[in-house]
């Protein structure tokens, strides 16, 4: 998988290309991460890539040519790998982990950072695709929601996690054999770890039992409580079995 990052600060983001998931899944080939200079797609001295919105109002707007420009030479070096434009802004699609599940089947993703007052609107009907969010809140750059988009996809791919890291457990993890595009899962059951006492405080006795089914079926059910005490919203889209609701209206009335 590649991804073709459109920014105006490449330099943002070596740190996180040169540590943990990232710097694995470059360092094997699995994934390939390019940073554009967008300035290098201009055609002034002074590299320009912002102007003045019409109609006045503060801020700058990116101008559409750099990015067309950006994007089309892309496309033009590898005309057979298709290519899938991204823009991230506050007002596209939310993020969430079926949306990533849904990045991770493409080939060759570019991600356009906006900046400023954000990106000329010809881009986002034109050029780009798609547009992502990552969260009802406003940020200064495309740049920290690119990163957020690449690690949350990449950790999806078959192969970049360990078995001491699969994401099946993880919380929102789309259930297997659901379609990507359906709803999220639930939240993840509590973890702990040695020591079993610490403060007074101690593990659940089931845990130490050794009993799988027994330990399986606990944290499926705290994960469902736990769901049901912070996202009730998630449970509206989890398909739930009789016994998971006669679980749940055990709870109704109790205390945290
Ligand atoms: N004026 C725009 C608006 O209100 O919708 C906000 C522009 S923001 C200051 C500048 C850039 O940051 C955006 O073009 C986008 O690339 C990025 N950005 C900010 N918040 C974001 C978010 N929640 N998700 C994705 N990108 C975001």
């Amino acid at each position: 998988m590649t991804f073709e990052v459109i920014t105006i600060f490449p330099d943002f983001f070596h740190s996180i290309l040169e540590h943990g998931l990232l710097k694995r899944a470059t360092a094997s080939g699995q994934v390939t991460i390019r940073l554009h200079d967008l300035r290098e797609y201009t055609d002034d001295r002074h590299h320009t890539v912002d102007d003045r919105p019409f109609g006045g109002g503060p801020g700058m707007v990116f101008k559409p040519e750099p990015l067309f420009r950006a994007v089309e030479a892309l496309q033009g070096e590898a005309p057979e790998r298709s290519l899938r434009v991204i823009l991230l802004s506050p007002q596209g699609r939310l993020l969430t982990q079926a949306v990533a599940e849904e990045l991770s089947h493409a080939e060759r993703l570019v991600l356009i950072c906006g900046r400023y007052e954000g990106v000329d609107e010809r881009v986002t009907e034109h050029l780009a695709c798609d547009e992502i969010s990552i969260g009802d809140f406003v940020m200064s750059g495309g740049e920290l929601p690119a990163a957020v988009v690449m690690e949350t996809t990449i950790r999806l791919l078959p192969g970049v996690l360990g078995n001491e890291e699969s994401c099946e457990q993880d919380s929102f993890a789309v259930p297997a054999g659901s379609s990507a595009a359906e709803a999220q899962g639930l939240l993840d059951c509590p973890h702990y770890t040695r020591p079993a006492e610490f403060r007074n405080w101690k593990v659940p006795e089931v845990l130490l039992s050794g009993d799988h089914e027994e330990i399986r079926q606990w944290r499926h059910r705290r994960a469902l409580e736990k769901t049901w005490r912070r996202r009730p919203d998630l449970l509206a889209q989890v398909t739930l079995s009789e016994e998971d609701r006669r679980w749940l209206e055990s709870l109704k009335g109790t205390e945290l």
